[in-house]
């Protein structure tokens, strides 16, 4: 029997997330072209978190055939559940696998490791001695055609690619069911879902710093290709999914592509594509967007007022489209070929917001935009500074929402034009990026969140993730989820309902609700407004209560005890 192992190193790039809680199609579509080869092949699918865990996987990996690694990461990111894999790691753990046929796949084989932003990539030099492979085209291809010519790794091409995007269709359905082997299925688990690769600003050389354009222009994928997708994964048990793989969701199958930088949105296709995954999965809990591009927006209004619509009929709330903004410096727009001028993002934005901004009922507002800012691009000075605050002192100034602001530093990716200068000016502007972040930091996302999500506000379906010290982290699920802290240790990989008490830079304090004043431990009554250490202390020694009278003369302030009715629950 044949057996395969697949290594989800996890990838990040423009278009694409597969770090925990996210599975990107990479491992999908890969199982799915070896069970499209062998329907009997066994498959054994294992994060690199498994590994570090767990070192007992590799013998597992010492057994098989051929043993397919996915990693890398073109964007620079934060996370939380996980961290994509080192080359250091990988040389460590394969250099004494020796039985199978060794293929590593994705943007780490394409461009090299990136590990953070501001740095160069690590060359996949690093890795060659442990690989027979390095797939420079499309993993599922590769693996085919090994599979094919019975493992014979000499007479593959690895820059072997789809010819359209109607060759993973099979792929896609049959490989559904590895989802079920990742350590977060079936409850805590997105699937981000394809619907077309390749940037329709190919065409126009894209931006300077993006690896997408390699990709060449767009070639979509059919409604009825995606929905059948989303059936498989449903049926096997998924109920999370992000319609993220693709520079522009508003663009899907807009009129124009491949001829024009920014073609006509086409409202219809998005709206039988919302409902038909709203049909193929009847009862999901999430379906959220990612990237969308604001110049596109700008300059289709109408259209894009439209689509907004529909994706808010058929979505969950709390989504996000990620507008790629870069920079509101109108030299470093021209000289890196950005897709928006600062009064297109703002234009945009301010549709968004007419559109999305009420309150859905996860507690989050409906569909916002977030900010992707770049630092270190090509004609940075400290002005770009001075302009990019501007701008966002601007939108906050009109009362606007904004979900995110991330300020990333380049990733200086091979092939781009940024490979050659981009670490030069992040070291030009270190100190200047750092002040820059702090401000921001300070004086817009703070008090942004606090427009966002007033203290009181309910936040359903919290999932929490991990501790530190005596505070327990959570996330809802979906696009970008804010980061919630829960003072108190409470069991992982639950959900709660809770209520925002207090705002940290980008992050929020909580606190489960209904709270059980009787059960609550001391850092969570501590938290709850007006509480306290003192009355912390005080409400721990009276304990338990048994009616809001016994609660209001521990407390001996009717004021404060007005405020924790709301947030706790007495028998
Ligand atoms: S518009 Fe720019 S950032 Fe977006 S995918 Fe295209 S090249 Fe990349």
């Amino acid at each position: 029997m044949l057996r395969v192992s697949i290594l989800d190193g996890y990838v990040d790039e423009p278009t694409c997330l597969g770090v925990p809680p996210y599975i990107s199609p990479y491992p999908r579509y890969i199982a799915g072209a070896i069970w499209d080869f062998d329907s009997q092949a066994s498959i054994s699918y294992v994060t690199i978190d498994q590994i570090r865990n767990d070192n007992a996987f590799l013998n597992y990996f010492s057994k098989s055939d051929v043993l397919v690694v996915i990693a890398g990461m073109s964007v620079p990111g934060r996370y939380l559940s996980g961290f994509p894999v080192s080359p250091k790691e990988l040389v460590s753990f394969l250099k004494d696998i020796q039985k199978p046929v060794k293929l590593l796949v994705g943007p780490a084989a394409r461009y090299g490791f990136g590990m953070s932003g501001g740095k160069h990539v690590t060359e996949t030099d690093a890795v060659k001695n442990v690989f027979h492979l390095i797939v420079k085209g499309d993993g599922e291809i590769v693996v085919s055609e090994l599979l094919k010519n019975h493992l014979n790794s000499d007479k593959i091409d690895p820059s072997l690619c789809r010819k359209n995007p109607h060759a993973i269709k099979n792929f896609a359905i049959k490989g559904a069911a590895i989802t079920k082997q990742h350590p977060y299925f079936p409850a805590h688990l997105i699937t981000e879902i394809e619907t077309y690769r390749g940037c329709f600003r190919t065409i126009v050389g894209g931006c300077s710093f993006c690896s997408e354009p390699s990709k060449g222009v767009p070639s979509f994928r059919t409604i009825d290709e995606i929905c059948k997708e989303i059936t498989a994964l449903y049926n096997a048990g998924i109920r999370h999914f992000r319609i993220g793989n693709q520079p522009c969701i508003f663009s899907y199958m807009a009129k124009g592509a491949g001829e024009v930088e920014f073609p006509q949105p086409n409202p219809k296709a998005l709206e039988r594509l919302f409902h038909g995954i709203r049909i193929a999965a009847p009862n999901l809990n999430t379906l959220h967007i990612d990237n969308a591009n604001p110049g596109v927006i700008a300059r289709y209004p109408k259209e894009s007022r439209r689509i907004a619509k529909s994706i808010i009929h058929y979505h969950t709330p709390g989504d996000v489209a990620a507008f790629g903004v870069e920079s509101a410096d109108p030299i470093v727009m021209k000289k890196n070929n950005l897709k928006a001028s600062a009064d297109e993002a703002f234009n945009a934005i301010r549709l968004l917001n007419e559109v999305g901004s009420q309150r859905g009922a996860n507690g989050l507002p409906e569909l916002l935009p977030g900010l992707n800012f770049v630092f270190g691009l090509d004609g940075e000075t400290k002005n770009t500074f001075t302009l990019n605050y501007e701008f966002l002192k601007k939108i906050y100034d009109n009362t606007l929402l904004l979900r995110r602001i991330n300020l990333r530093q380049v990733i200086p990716i091979p092939g781009t034009k940024m490979y050659n200068v981009g670490e030069k000016n992040i070291r030009k502007h270190k100190s200047e990026f750092q002040r820059f972040k702090r401000k921001v930091r300070e004086t817009i996302e703070r008090p942004m969140l606090k427009r966002l999500l007033p203290q009181g506000t309910l936040l359903t379906q919290v999932f929490t993730e991990t501790y530190e010290g005596k505070l327990t982290f959570a996330r809802q699920m979906g696009s970008y989820p804010l980061l919630i802290g829960i003072p108190g240790v409470y069991p992982l990989h639950q959900f709660y309902n809770v209520k925002i008490v207090d705002y940290g830079y980008r992050s929020l304090t909580a606190v489960p609700f209904p709270l059980d004043i009787n059960t609550a431990p001391r850092e969570t009554v501590e938290s709850i407004p007006g509480v306290g250490k003192k009355r912390a202390i005080r409400i721990f020694l009276k304990r338990p209560f048994h009616t809001k009278e016994e609660l209001i003369k521990a407390l001996d302030d009717i004021q404060i005890a007005q405020n924790i009715e709301e947030y706790v629950q007495l028998p």
